[in-house]
């Protein structure tokens, strides 16, 4: 990338700040997704003009090491050359058919490969088709209709799973979202992450018999917060016992935490699986699936209705497909996240303690969360007793020392195999004066991550 200057004067520079202006008259909140605003951290968002390897640069020159990575999908690191190139070759044959095409197989090979418990799948655009179909599908299934959801779980923002949800919902303070009728989320139970007792008493509720439970094994939409040992095969153990359908929502996790995600990594085997970000290559692309016996009811060999104009579109099939391939055959790939991941954790907590600021650094392979909490982090109650004030002082400051960390307490940093010593050396850097803000008593009235926007 060509060289750029160091961020050195607070809050985004001149154009970043003209583009917004546009862009709240045209955009609400002048954002195409919430997060992005920088409400919760009481900024205001600077705008990218390009992105290599673990860098950013935004329109005014300046560079950032990203730990936003496009949600999680880029875990190649920005402008990846094989993926660059696989989606050039794709688009040059044609953009996309609306009929089969071979490069479809191509990525559900990869995936398989990686993922063979998924007996048979579907690919869809997002995340949130993804899990929309698949409790649409163990509903039909089981011939039940109520759901089990985790408090801060976020599976996209599909009207029926919008109930106590993570990621933008937490983060600008919201129950639910307005405008989702009563009766639709009427079947929609939540339980306590990493609490299994709070599972049991909503299979048992009332309620009625539960179709499903859905849990992201690693939970990453209220920060990152690791399953304790013994949850998900508990998760698994209940659900069988139930005769409910156990659904890992990996569309985060997967092909992050492991090659296989949290199936190989924690060795259960949910009935369903969701897939998105990283699988799409950066470019959109889910997917959900599992067993065949399952997958039968699918229109339209069965009775279950799901589609998609752009479902399999041969470039976003491209991109996913040169990722994977590039994960499959770096044998040492996820070695060298994990011990990034570990060694950016360790040089964190060092510089907490530094600067005395009072805080959990928590991770998992290629996703890490630092926590305002004094206690280690287990479920989203715990998540919501973070000093959400900190974070805003220390997101800040990471931004204007040239660190682009996710903009809300509530959302996980990611880290990419482009993620070397000299960017997590800058890091380190950069999260030694942002510690000493975020512990700093004074402060300009800092925003609340809770304030409505
Ligand atoms: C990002 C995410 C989704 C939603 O995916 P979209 O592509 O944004 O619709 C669903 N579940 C989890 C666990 C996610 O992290």
């Amino acid at each position: 990338m060509p060289q750029g200057r160091r961020a050195k004067k607070s809050g985004p520079g001149r154009r970043s700040r003209t583009l917004q202006s546009e862009a709240l008259l045209r955009f609400p909140g002048g954002v195409n997704s919430p997060v992005r605003a920088f409400r919760a951290v009481g900024g205001e968002p600077v705008w990218i003009e390009r992105g290599a390897g673990a860098m950013l640069r935004d329109v005014d020159g300046r560079r950032y090491v990203d730990y936003v990575l496009s949600w999680g999908a880029l875990i190649l690191g920005h402008a990846d050359r094989a993926v660059v190139e696989a989606v050039r070759n794709a688009a040059l044959d044609g953009l996309g058919f609306g009929a089969n095409h071979r490069l479809e197989l191509e990525l559900a090979r990869l995936i398989q490969k990686l993922y063979p418990t998924l007996q048979r799948f579907r690919f869809v655009n997002s995340g949130t088709e993804a899990v929309m179909s698949a409790i649409r599908l163990a509903r039909a299934f089981t011939g039940r209709e109520t759901i089990v959801k985790f408090a801060g779980g976020y599976h996209g923002h599909a009207d029926l799973l919008l109930a106590e949800a993570g990621s933008g919902v937490a983060t600008c303070g919201l129950p639910g979202s307005a405008g989702v009728p009563a009766a639709v989320v009427a079947n929609t139970l939540t339980a306590a992450y990493n609490d299994l007792e709070s599972v049991e008493a909503a299979l048992d509720s009332p309620a009625g018999p539960v179709a499903a439970v859905i849990v992201e094994p690693v939970a990453g939409n209220m920060g990152c917060i690791p399953p304790a040992p013994g949850f998900l095969q508990g998760l698994r153990d209940l659900t069988r016992r139930r005769r409910a359908l156990l659904i890992f929502d990996e569309v985060m996790t997967g092909f992050r935490i492991a090659r296989g995600g949290a199936v190989e990594r924690y060795g259960v085997e949910p009935d369903l699986i969701t897939l998105g970000k990283i699988m799409g290559g950066g470019l959109p692309a889910a997917a959900y699936g599992g067993r065949a016996d399952i997958l039968r009811l699918i229109a339209p060999q069965g009775p279950v209705y799901q589609a998609g104009t752009l479902a399999g579109n041969p470039v976003a099939m491209a991109a996913g497909a040169a990722t994977l391939r590039h994960l499959i055959s770096d044998r040492g790939f996820y070695r060298r996240l994990e011990s990034a991941t570990t060694r950016l954790a360790q040089g964190l907590r060092e510089a907490a303690a530094r600067a005395g600021a009072v805080c959990q650094v928590q991770s998992v392979c290629g996703m890490l969360t630092v926590f305002f909490s004094a206690q280690p982090v287990e479920n989203y109650r715990g998540a919501k007793t973070s000093d959400t004030a900190r974070f805003a002082r220390f997101h800040r400051t990471l931004l204007d020392q040239g660190v682009y960390w996710p903009p809300s307490q509530y959302e996980a940093a990611f880290l990419s195999g482009a993620h070397g010593d000299a960017a997590l050396r800058q890091t380190l850097r950069a999260a030694a004066a942002a510690f000493a803000a975020a512990a700093g008593r004074v402060s300009a009235r800092p925003p609340r991550a809770g304030a409505r926007p």
